[in-house]
């Protein structure tokens, strides 16, 4: 491979960490091992000893409220292109979530936000890969705008949610608790 840029291959990345084969540290072959004193069976490198946790990537994101409305995008990529869900995407390493849900809000509909509280942490059964931490945020001077990652932005109201048309499970049990909130608070 050279230097070229690659698109993410998301049908790959589901792999993880099943089909992981070899040590990302040396290289040497995976095999599973009984770890002590945590007495389960996990991924360790034949040649350094190396563990394999696998945990779930981490995913921060903004539910940005003005006047009791929530702010959604259309996804301008894949996967779930088309469909609505909130400005967010994956912490780095190193990064605090709060931190990386602010940075992806500014980057995917360009407004410098307040953040709130958190509403919930969410994770899809189905889909274990993801553990996703939405916070409450309320939008600063910018108003919201369009990128690459979102083709369409608006405010829904609590009746208004695209409920057929959202991106993830976790939008629908994120979008889920924020309406029961809402009804709570009055
Ligand atoms: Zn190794």
């Amino acid at each position: 491979m050279k230097d070229d840029p690659v698109h993410a291959n998301h049908h790959v990345q589901r792999d993880y960490p099943g089909k992981v084969k070899f040590c990302p540290l040396c290289g040497g072959a995976i095999a599973a091992r009984l770890i002590i004193p945590e007495n389960a069976r996990r991924n360790v490198c034949t040649r350094c000893g190396f563990v394999h946790f696998p945990g779930p990537k981490l995913v921060a994101g903004c539910f940005v409220v003005d006047g009791g409305r929530v702010l959604l995008l259309r996804r301008g990529i894949e996967p779930a292109v088309g469909k609505w869900t909130f400005p967010g995407g994956y912490v780095d390493f190193g990064e605090n979530s709060a931190d990386a849900a602010v940075r992806e809000t500014r980057e995917e509909v360009g407004m410098r936000v307040a953040l709130g509280p958190l509403l919930g942490v969410f994770t899809d059964s189905m889909s274990p890969a993801l553990t996703v931490v939405i916070y409450l945020a309320a939008p600063g001077i910018d108003a919201p705008s369009l990128s690459d990652e979102a083709t369409e932005v608006r405010y829904f109201a609590p009746d208004e949610i695209p409920w057929h048309d959202l991106a993830f499970p976790t939008t629908t049990d994120a979008l889920t608790a924020w309406v029961a909130s809402t009804r709570s608070s009055r």
